[in-house]
């Protein structure tokens, strides 16, 4: 699917950048990026779900049913990565949000646009993301979704390099602080001059 109609720098596909919405999975108190309703509403803004990058209407319920099927795409991504058949109630959430899709994408001055006919906005946005994750997940060739290397991160992406060596789930953050801790390794097990 297309990326939304935004150019991202890191071009991962919608449904694993909306699970990057919890972050320090691996923490006892994960951090919650979706705390309240306009989060959310403002996370589909700038993932592009919007129309005319209009704000959707968010309430506390939906914003409950945002977080479960981001779960569950998040548990059904890392299944795939583990080679793991998916849950039946992961799969289950997965395909019910997508069935309810409605969206389509519509040529306007600026290009191409969502159009959600639906009465809420977000819900159908919210679709669109479990419709993508249908496509991420089940037509991703073998080993190409994996889990992130990074120290105390467990983000899940798409590895789309031609040898698959991908290790982070993003250059910016991830693959960053690697490469500093490797030279930090380096430089402190140099011998130190004078020695
Ligand atoms: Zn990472």
């Amino acid at each position: 699917m297309a990326d939304g109609g935004r150019a991202d720098v890191d071009s991962q596909p919608l449904c694993f950048r909306f699970t990057k919405t919890a972050k320090a999975r691996t923490d006892r108190t994960p951090k919650e990026l979706l705390r309240r309703p306009s989060d959310l509403a403002e996370w589909l803004a700038a993932a592009g779900l919007t129309e005319g990058g209009r704000l959707p209407e968010v309430d506390e319920q939906l914003l409950c049913e945002a977080r479960e099927l981001r779960e569950s795409i998040y548990r059904a991504a890392r299944s795939v990565a583990d080679g793991r058949p998916l849950t039946e109630a992961d799969r289950d959430r997965i395909n019910a949000w997508a069935a309810r899709n409605d969206a389509y994408r519509a040529l306007d001055d600026t290009g191409a646009v969502w159009r959600f006919p639906g009465p809420s906005p977000a819900r159908s946005a919210l679709a669109v993301l479990a419709a993508d994750a249908v496509d991420t997940l089940g037509g991703a060739r073998s080993g190409t979704i994996k889990v992130c290397a990074g120290t105390g991160c467990v983000a899940v992406f798409l590895d789309t390099t031609r040898g698959r060596s991908r290790r982070w789930c993003s250059m910016g953050t991830c693959g960053n602080r690697a490469k500093k801790d490797a030279m930090r390794v380096r430089h402190e097990t140099a011998p130190s001059p004078g020695t």
